[in-house]
């Protein structure tokens, strides 16, 4: 269903029509220029699904009443959930085109399965906000190591499924927000392939203990300050999710090929997601430490062996001086850890947010920068939908990281001696294995019969 509203424009007094896809969110931003004057007359829709009512508020403008069907001087279609065509001035055409609902499932029906997956993530994600308070209070109990940790766990978590005696079931009882708070519907290669994170811990134990020593030995990369990052990263990304909603429909039907010209958002503006840009892209900095050593570990038997990358290799030592600009260069896709982030970013115009040198256009929603602050003669383009296609990509990656750092995390709690937990990992592991306790001794003469 559509919905066509006419609105005025305090400013200049022109009429804009705002033709807008019903959808199943209760409430959604609306980001509208005044196609005159460029007055932001930005707003919400409320959407009572039980009573099929509908309200739309606008800063900077009236609404004129619905009931008049003739055209404005300017047209937007808005939408919640998918991309809709940019807006422009209005004409009879706009009364009777395909509908942004329409249009979106379209693009994703050569698949049918395409369709049910995004709503099965939409609605996913919707609980995880949902539920936010109530995770978060969690997230920040584990971090602060209060006592009413337990409690809380409880109320979320059934003590069947997720028992909590050990710091070890703690923690993969806390682990659960991301998995499907977040994994089942932005990461699900994560669930799928389970061998992945038995991969993780078929790395030579002797090494990945050297690198849990690396980390905790220098600060801001402890495993404790580097999940606190990727909380913080979790929350940012529950604020700006409504704005996003578009864009993650998107990797749904096949970013590639989409008209990124003439199609665009109105649940966002360049602000709205400039600063979340700029998080991700420094923790995912911080963290791709962790993916590079594990390629070292895996390709080369040595933690401290990179990549020949610029041609250099480099020791993780080395590497932690790099700028986070030259660390990504370490992400390629040829080496499967890093690989498995499938990292989408741009450096240059990451760069040149930094310096506040671009422009954004919020009609044809175009951001225009200097990739060179020395050469401003040369300028480079791109629109708001492929900027928050990097930053969901980057936010992805996180929570690829955050798996692996889950997998140190469990590793860390072996070679502190948790028996229980090296035990319980013996179906994994042959005799003359290396114990994953990080000894150096084979498991059948470490943990395996050790109490
Ligand atoms: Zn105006
Ligand atoms: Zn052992």
């Amino acid at each position: 269903m559509v919905y066509n509203q006419y609105i005025k424009c305090q400013v200049c007094g022109s009429v804009t029509r705002i033709r807008l896809q019903v959808g199943y969110l209760k409430q959604h931003p609306i980001v509208v220029i005044c196609g005159k004057c460029k007055t932001s007359l930005y707003g919400t829709a409320y959407i009572d699904q039980d009573n099929i009512g509908l309200k739309m508020e606008f800063d900077n403008a009236n609404s004129l009443g619905n009931h008049i069907m003739s055209e404005g001087d300017y047209f937007v279609e808005c939408s919640g959930e998918f991309p809709v065509r940019k807006q422009g001035v209005d004409d009879v055409d706009n009364l009777i085109s395909i509908s942004p609902f329409l249009s979106q499932m379209m693009s994703m029906s050569s698949d049918m399965k395409n369709i049910e997956t995004y709503q099965q993530a939409l609605a996913n994600l919707d609980r995880t906000c949902q539920k936010w308070k109530s995770y978060k209070r969690i997230l920040d109990l584990y971090e602060s190591k209060s006592p009413y940790l337990k409690q809380e766990i409880r109320k979320e978590f059934d003590g069947q499924m997720f028992p909590c005696n050990t710091d070890s079931e703690v923690l993969h009882t806390i682990h659960m927000i991301e998995i499907i708070g977040f994994c089942s519907s932005l990461k699900p290669e994560i669930l799928k392939n389970l061998n992945f994170s038995d991969d993780i811990l078929r790395l030579n134990p002797v090494q990945m203990k050297c690198l849990n020593d690396f980390l905790n030995s220098h600060d801001g990369y402890h495993l404790k300050q580097i999940q606190s990052q990727i909380y913080k990263i979790l929350d940012e990304f529950i604020k700006v999710y409504p704005s996003l909603i578009p864009a993650i429909s998107l990797q749904h039907s096949g970013e590639e090929n989409f008209d990124f010209e003439h199609k665009g958002t109105t649940t966002s503006t360049f602000e709205t997601i400039k600063q979340f840009y700029l998080d991700v892209y420094e923790t995912l900095g911080n963290l791709i430490i962790i993916p590079v050593a594990f390629n070292n570990i895996h390709y080369r038997s040595d933690l401290n062996s990179s990549d020949i990358i610029d041609s250099k290799t480099l020791t993780l030592e080395e590497f932690v001086k790099l700028t986070k600009a030259n660390r990504y260069h370490f992400c390629t896709d040829t080496e499967k850890f890093t690989a498995f982030l499938k990292l989408k970013y741009n450096a240059k115009l990451r760069n040149a947010i930094g310096h506040n040198d671009i422009e954004y256009d919020s009609i044809l929603q175009l951001i225009t920068y200097y990739p060179d602050p020395k050469n401003r003669a040369k300028k480079d383009t791109e629109y708001l939908l492929q900027f928050e296609l990097e930053a969901l990509h980057m936010f992805q990656a996180i929570l690829a990281v955050s798996e692996y750092l889950y997998r140190l995390q469990e590793l860390k709690f072996m070679q502190d001696g948790d028996s229980d937990l090296i035990r319980g990992m013996a179906s994994k592991i042959g005799a003359y294995d290396l114990c994953p306790c990080g000894s150096g001794k084979k498991f059948k003469f470490c943990h395996k019969t050790k109490k």
